[in-house]
């Protein structure tokens, strides 16, 4: 076995891990990162950008919220049961953690919404300059380079297998796996763990969550992702704490295909339970997280938008009604092609039919009963929705052949939380007391949402993680430090 030295131990080159690595970097300690996969940025990579509450990129866009404001309403939403001194210090460090970034070379488009709805904290991270996919890697990139720049180590390729506790109680190494199939022996002062959560561990979700992948859940599963750091962690002592799902709702065949579809069946449309019943105000599907909850406790947890061909006609000519930056399809044309085609090839997502009858019957729900709930809809199209209050630009009757129909499922970025820390991102064992020594941070400690991730102000996982990320790595170098 190879034996190796240092301070301090990063679990992970995610997000919060290459955040941890660079602040414990930075502030003087010799840093040893551990990374599973063959390149650093885990989950991050896919992402657009992190919260920032109070940056300058706001105030330049006259954007007015600050940390007070958001933290009221961060607690309202979540009634008080998450951590606030945790939220409280994420979020005042946040707009630092923005220039922090910047000072590393990364440049944000801006500051955006997600929705109408939600606060304009999403710093999307500039690709080309402008707004793009996956800025998130030119993101994770930037604070690699930086933690080298400090003296930081990564090895790939080399999965953590095991946290090391001393007889004194104080954490002092991790067994790693290198990829030429050597063990590594990291003898350090302090351990971080990174390691994203649980999201391709399907057995962990269906004990801890109650989900069941591919059928009521149709997560990302980014490979990897197996809950190592949350098993490592409780095995040297940490209480087992609370996880969740970072809820959205999917196409779960078609969300990778043209944008087309899942932008026009992702319009506040009709959106029906297999009861052929409505159970939303479908103005909430810009909010994935409320619409992913409504879907899940409906039966099946399914939900189907449906549209005719002239509501289809309106999106064509004039765009979309709601636009997103996630599926933003420069026109949505190609709608019915893609959907006769996906149709053709088996997609279980999509239907097409010559009248609402017919649909019904595709879709297993009884025809009856769609037939009233559309022409109950229809009614209030003329009117205004008594059910549930939509506005009225988006009530649209569903009159002309062909119809069509996509069957949304629960769907999540990954899993929230597992490791419970505290505000210093020191790790908390069964009686609540730090174990010395052992930081975590990123979505393995994640429990600031309550039930429901806060998607009102966006950006709020990579924020999470960053911050949390920086608080790890610098009380880790400061505990090497001392000791
Ligand atoms: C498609 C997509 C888009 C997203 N967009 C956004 C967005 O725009 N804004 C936002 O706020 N959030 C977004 N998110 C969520 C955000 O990317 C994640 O919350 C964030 O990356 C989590 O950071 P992390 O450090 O906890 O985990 P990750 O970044 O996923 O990193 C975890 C790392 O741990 C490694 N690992 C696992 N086990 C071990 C082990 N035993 N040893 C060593 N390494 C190990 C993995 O290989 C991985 O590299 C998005 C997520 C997805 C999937």
């Amino acid at each position: 076995m190879k034996k190796i030295e240092t301070d301090v131990v990063v679990v992970a080159a995610g997000l919060s891990g290459l955040a941890a690595a660079a602040a414990a970097a930075e502030n003087g300690a010799r840093v040893v990162a551990f990374e599973k996969a063959n390149t650093v940025g885990g989950a991050a990579n896919m992402g657009m950008g992190p919260l920032g509450i109070g940056t300058k990129q706001q105030k330049a866009m006259m954007v007015d919220i600050d940390v007070e404001r958001a933290f009221k309403m961060f607690m309202d939403y979540t009634h008080w049961r998450v951590d606030a001194n945790l939220v409280k210090r994420y979020f005042e460090n946040s707009a630092d953690t923005i220039e922090w970034l910047e000072d590393m070379g990364v440049e944000f488009a801006g500051a955006y919404k997600y929705f109408p709805k939600s606060e304009q904290t999403w710093h999307i991270v500039a690709v080309n300059g402008g707004i793009g996919r996956n800025g998130g890697a030119i993101m994770t990139k930037a604070l690699m380079d930086y933690a080298k720049s400090n003296g930081a180590e990564f090895y790939l390729e080399a999965p953590v297998k095991k946290i090391l506790k001393g007889s004194d109680g104080r954490i002092c190494g991790v067994i790693a796996a290198g990829p030429d199939g050597e063990e590594i022996e990291a003898v350090c002062k302090a351990v971080i763990i990174c390691t994203g959560g649980a999201g391709d561990n399907p057995e962990m979700i269906k004990e801890r969550i109650g989900y069941t992948y591919r059928e009521d859940m149709f997560n990302f599963a980014i490979p990897g992702l197996k809950g190592d750091g949350i098993l490592m962690a409780e095995e040297v002592g940490a209480v087992r704490s609370e996880m969740n799902i970072e809820m959205i709702y999917i196409l779960p065949n078609s969300d990778f295909g043209p944008d087309c579809v899942p932008a026009v069946f992702m319009q506040p449309n009709l959106l029906v339970n297999q009861f052929g019943e409505r159970f939303i105000d479908e103005e909430q599907m810009q909010n994935t997280t409320f619409t992913g909850n409504a879907i899940a406790i409906q039966k099946g947890r399914v939900g189907y938008s449906i549209l005719d061909s002239s509501i289809l006609r309106g999106y064509i000519k004039n765009g979309p009604d709601v636009t997103n930056f996630v599926h933003h399809p420069e026109s949505v044309a190609d709608f019915d092609d893609v959907v006769t085609e996906y149709i053709k090839n088996g997609n279980p997502d999509v239907y097409k039919a010559d009248s609402v009858r017919e649909l019904a019957g595709m879709l297993g729900i009884d025809p009856d009963a769609l037939e009233a709930a559309v022409d109950e809809y229809n009614e209030m199209c003329g009117s205004a929705d008594t059910k549930f209050y939509k506005s009225r630009k988006f009530m649209k009757p569903i009159v002309k052949a062909p119809f069509y129909a996509g069957k949304f499922r629960p769907g999540a970025y990954g899993t929230l939380g597992g490791i419970k820390i505290n505000t210093r991102a020191e790790v908390l064992d069964k009686d609540w007391n730090a174990i010395p020594g052992l930081y975590a941070a990123g979505t393995d400690t994640c429990a600031i949402y309550g039930d429901s991730y806060m998607f009102l102000l966006p950006g709020n996982t990579m924020g999470y993680c960053l911050n949390t990320g920086r608080f790890a790595g610098e009380s880790a170098a400061d505990y090497a430090a001392r000791d």
